[in-house]
């Protein structure tokens, strides 16, 4: 069977193979601590379930809806959003729309679509999320990849953003708050980023910001458009459901855009998918959107106590130079390369984070998801939001294998 060359050019999820294996040994008996999950183990708050079924009731809930989504839910999203970002409701009143879609995987997707060409560049500030390269380059550009590490808190420099950027340079992206890192850059990193920018004035920034409403360190996540509102007009804000209300199995995203990139997007959605699910679209019309904060507090809370736990568990077990402060998002970066485990591996500068993640499961019973995928090889991701007492148990158990020589 011949299949097309930029399938082939995809890697495969390395997560879905590790999570059959876990699947196996739990089938086999073995007591598994999943801290590789991108979602709340929790239902949405039961106003929203409540709208999902009262819209069982109407036949416009089975049929498709606006190819772009439909117009009341994509204007009361501009306006939460800008409340949000504390701007005033009238700056997406003109020159800017929304475009609902499957999933804000989707909408990154679109907006990928709309934007570059083959041979197009896209920079990527490492860790990324792991689906960025594989979509940049099924749209034929190339991901140019600027890398931070732990001990910079995984902020990279604007400075070395700027080394990169080539006459092919067309997007950028950013994703603040972090998937994997669980950090978001500061308010003075925003500000250097919004002055980069002006000196680039065709480049178009996605901005990734699914996990805004999760942060639990102050000061809370800012952005560059809000120091400079003419970036706005280069922007892509890029939002979902997935997180904020632990409807991942939904799909539904959005993205916030200049008239023409939206319209541009519109152009694949219509060919492609069709405007996204109805029933949805319109629970969400329904819904009270100031709802999500007060749902989202105990989650917080939550992952705010596992992460507290974790930096103590880190430092008790001298494994200090692991730790950073993660503030938002629910995941934190291991650094492997600097902990006593690690002197078993050649120092050849490989990455054998796919060959711990297999360990880590094989003799502890943890899923992690490997750094490599995320741009930062000898790491791996943890999510913070299993409970609290399997938690401390799955930590044990990572500090005892990371100080084992
Ligand atoms: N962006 C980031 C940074 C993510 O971590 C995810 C999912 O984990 C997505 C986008 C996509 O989310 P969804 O397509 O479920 O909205």
């Amino acid at each position: 069977m011949l299949l097309s060359s930029r399938v082939k050019g995809i890697s495969d999820s390395i997560t879905m193979k590790l999570n059959e294996k876990a699947l196996n040994l739990n089938d086999d008996g073995k007591v598994i601590y999943n801290l590789s999950g991108g979602q709340l183990p929790i239902k949405p708050p039961p106003e929203f379930i409540e709208k999902v079924h009262h819209q069982l009731n109407f036949l416009k809930s089975y049929q498709y809806s606006p190819v772009a989504g439909f117009p009341a839910l994509r204007k009361k999203i501009m306006k939460y959003v800008s409340e949000l970002r504390s701007l005033p409701p009238e700056v997406f009143e003109e020159e800017t729309d929304c475009i609902v879609s499957n999933g804000s995987k989707h909408s990154i997707y679109n907006s990928l679509g709309a934007l570059i060409d083959p041979s197009d560049e896209v920079i990527l500030l490492a860790p990324y999320w792991v689906s960025y390269p594989e979509m940049i380059k099924f749209w034929g550009g190339v991901p140019v990849v600027v890398n931070s590490n732990v001990f910079d808190g995984f902020v990279p420099a604007i400075e070395d953003i700027r080394k990169v950027i080539s006459a092919r340079t067309r997007v950028i992206i950013l994703n603040s708050p972090n998937n994997p890192a669980g950090i978001h850059y500061s308010e003075a990193w925003m500000k250097e980023f919004a002055s980069f920018l002006a000196e680039f004035p065709d480049l178009v920034v996605i901005s990734d910001e699914v996990y805004s409403e999760i942060t639990y360190f102050d000061p809370k996540p800012s952005y560059f458009y809000q120091y400079d509102r003419s970036l706005l007009k280069r922007t892509i804000i890029i939002q979902a459901i997935s997180k904020s209300l632990a409807s991942t199995g939904l799909r539904l995203g959005y993205a916030i855009a200049p008239i023409p990139i939206v319209n541009a997007m519109s152009k694949i959605q219509g060919q492609t998918t069709s405007g996204p699910n109805s029933l949805i679209q319109r629970a969400l019309i329904d819904f009270d959107f100031n709802l999500i904060e007060p749902f989202l507090a105990p989650v917080k809370h939550h992952v705010r106590q596992n992460a507290a736990n974790l930096r103590e568990k880190f430092r008790e077990a001298n494994l200090g130079h692991c730790w950073y402060q993660s503030t938002s998002a629910f995941y934190f970066m291991i650094d492997f390369s600097r902990t006593p485990m690690f002197a078993r591996f050649e120092s050849d500068h490989k990455d054998y984070s796919y060959q711990i993640a297999d360990e880590l499961l094989q003799n502890e019973g943890i899923t992690v998801v490997p750094g490599l995928d995320f741009g930062l090889p000898n790491s791996a991701r943890i999510a913070l939001v299993i409970e609290e007492v399997p938690f401390l148990e799955a930590l044990s158990k990572i500090v005892k294998y990371l100080n084992t020589i």
